[in-house]
């Protein structure tokens, strides 16, 4: 097996490093403020900065060039995007932040021309973002065929009504994408459709950006869709098909998540490095005592094992779509986090008290890969889907 990565490719990693260290590392030093509903998409100094990364070509690297990105298979956009993960602010300054990127994957794939002259268009350009809200705090989100939030046919209507949260990026979105039980007739899986919400239309109530592990902000909202009137053409896909289309969504989305934490535990693990030879207790430096050595080699072979299934998923999606690869995209994503959240963990632990404060960036990105190992689906989930797979080969034979 070859691992070599195509020379093109290497200058495009190597260009990006470069970008990220002149462009949008700095972003991390200044201070932001909160997104509003009704306010602007983005912050200026992140807008400063798509702008000049939109002038080298580094755009939307997740979409094909027919829907206005740069078409890089999933092979290789695990190259460009680990290092685009190992800051908070990478993918928002390329235009392939979460959850924009996999609306815009869905409404690529399965919207109507009106639907992408209409969002399409502008989300893929950045001028507007969107949420998702599929999650609502009453039931488990683990198992979406129990949602209750509806929408009814209402003449050339639909009615929407939903209770949501952690509708991730809605302060400033211009739009959601709204799973709704529309069918409650039918069989489980045929129940939910898709619909495109204008955040303004009367009914939507953004009620709060939810307080997360005592940090304030407004990345997560909590949602109100009362008696929501939208037009019928606002139906993305066919009515019935939300839970095709959401699975559509979530496997490239997982792994688009995979490629980023990478980069985010090797940023860990070189913080963790560059503390371990510089501190010294009890006679020598951290970096020669016995178990922070073990660490480091445990941090190694772990985010060379993620790194190498995120590969091995990518390719399979390369190969076979996203549908081909359902056990590798759930190996990682739970496999993953769980390796994000260790080589962080450790990282602090070598730093010390240092290590928890807001001053050095591990605090921030524990944070997030606690959150990691619960979105898109929770690790206990990935595992089921996996060992069912696997058992159901041994049951049939
Ligand atoms: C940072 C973040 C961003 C998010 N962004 C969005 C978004 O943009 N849009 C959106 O709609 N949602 C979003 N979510 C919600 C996310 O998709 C849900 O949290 C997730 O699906 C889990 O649902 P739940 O929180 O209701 O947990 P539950 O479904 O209640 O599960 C709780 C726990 O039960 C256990 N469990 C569940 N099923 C099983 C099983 N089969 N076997 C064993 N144990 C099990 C797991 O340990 C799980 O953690 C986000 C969540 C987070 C944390």
């Amino acid at each position: 097996m070859d691992f070599s990565i195509p020379s093109e490719i290497s200058e495009l990693v190597d260009n990006v490093s470069r970008f990220m260290d002149e462009h949008v590392y700095p972003l991390e030093q200044e201070h932001h403020e909160p997104l509003e509903v009704g306010g602007p998409a983005f912050p200026q100094s992140v807008k400063r900065v798509q702008a000049h990364a939109k002038e080298l070509g580094y755009w939307a690297f997740h979409l094909p060039s027919e829907a206005g990105g740069a078409g890089l298979p999933f092979m290789h956009y695990v190259f460009v995007n680990e290092v685009l993960g190992r800051s908070a602010y990478g993918p928002s300054c390329v235009g392939s932040q979460a959850p924009d990127s996999g609306n815009a994957e869905i409404l690529w794939k399965w919207g109507t021309e009106e639907q992408k002259t209409k969002w399409l268009g502008r989300l893929v350009a950045g001028d507007i973002r969107s949420c998702f809200s599929m999650t609502e705090p009453e039931v488990a989100g683990s198992d979406p065929k129990l949602l209750r939030g509806n929408a009814v046919r209402d003449g050339d209507d639909y009615i929407i009504n939903k209770h949501a949260w952690f509708s991730s990026g809605a302060h400033g979105a211009d739009f959601a994408i709204v799973m709704a039980v529309t069918n409650p007739d039918e069989s489980s899986y045929q129940r939910q459709s898709m619909l495109i919400v204008p955040l303004d239309a009367p009914g939507v109530n953004i009620q709060r950006g939810i307080p997360v592990m005592g940090e304030e902000h407004n990345h997560h909202a909590e949602i109100w869709y009362e008696d929501v009137r939208v037009p019928a053409s606002n139906l993305l896909g066919a009515e019935g098909a939300g839970f095709l289309i959401a699975q559509d969504r979530l496997g490239p989305g997982r792994i688009h998540h995979c490629m980023r934490w990478l980069g985010q535990a090797q940023r860990a693990f070189e913080l963790m490095c560059e503390r371990a030879v510089l501190r010294e207790a009890f006679g020598s430096t951290l970096a020669r005592k016995a178990n922070i050595q073990d660490w480091i080699a445990e941090a190694r072979a772990d985010i060379l094992a993620a790194r190498l299934m995120t590969l091995n998923a990518a390719w399979k999606i390369d190969q076979a779509g996203p549908g081909g690869a359902r056990e590798e995209i759930s190996l990682i994503k739970f496999f993953g986090a769980k390796v994000l959240h260790s080589v962080i963990d450790k990282a602090i632990q070598v730093h010390g008290a240092a290590g928890i404060t807001e001053d050095i960036p591990l605090s921030a990105m524990y944070r997030s890969a606690r959150a990691a190992r619960l979105y898109d689906g929770p690790d206990e989930v990935h595992k089921m889907v996996v060992a069912r797979r696997i058992l159901n080969q041994y049951e049939k034979a």
